[in-house]
């Protein structure tokens, strides 16, 4: 019961308002729904859509490739990379590589951390910061979610695949 507002609540038009400035501002309905402190379900009825046309593939910032299908509260603060692209850029910070692996499951933060055992805040921090202090242990989580391709160093060898070769 510890709601914030005391005991009216906010009218609906104006949360409806505020939802379709975010909205216009480029915010997705998880983003606006923290912000509002609803459901990204819930956002997407105050904007009037009944939730399916209206959540968007993300998409590699780099290739522009689907990196996971249209999903509710699948969201990212920032462009992300495919695990390709990723692939391709050694130096990515920490941050970027978690959330390329993350959302190429098509995971959400909580999903991950409900999988890994570390704590979503963590995991939201690496993310968002680039700068968490990576602690042993909650890497050792990770990778054993994620595999080794995690921290790997170098790209892999797409020109030994299996097979087609002349
Ligand atoms: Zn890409």
């Amino acid at each position: 019961m510890g709601g914030v507002g005391s005991g009216k609540k906010a009218s609906t038009a104006s949360r409806r308002r505020k939802a379709l400035k975010l909205r216009a501002g480029g915010w997705t309905l998880a983003q606006i729904g923290e912000e509002l402190g609803c459901s990204p379900q819930a956002v997407s009825q105050l904007l009037g859509g009944d939730g399916r046309g209206s959540a968007e593939p993300l998409r590699c910032r780099a290739c522009k490739r689907t990196i996971c299908p249209p999903r509710k509260g699948v969201w990212t603060n920032r462009p992300a990379l495919c695990l390709t692209c990723l692939a391709h850029a050694p130096n990515a910070p920490f941050g970027n590589r978690l959330q390329a692996f993350r959302l190429a499951r098509g995971l959400t933060q909580r999903e991950l951390a409900a999988r890994t055992g570390v704590p979503r805040a963590t995991i939201r921090n690496y993310e968002q910061t680039q700068s968490g202090r990576l602690a042993w242990p909650v890497l050792r989580k990770l990778v054993a979610f994620f595999g080794p391709g995690l921290v790997e160093l170098e790209p892999p060898p797409e020109s030994k695949q299996t097979g087609k070769r002349k």
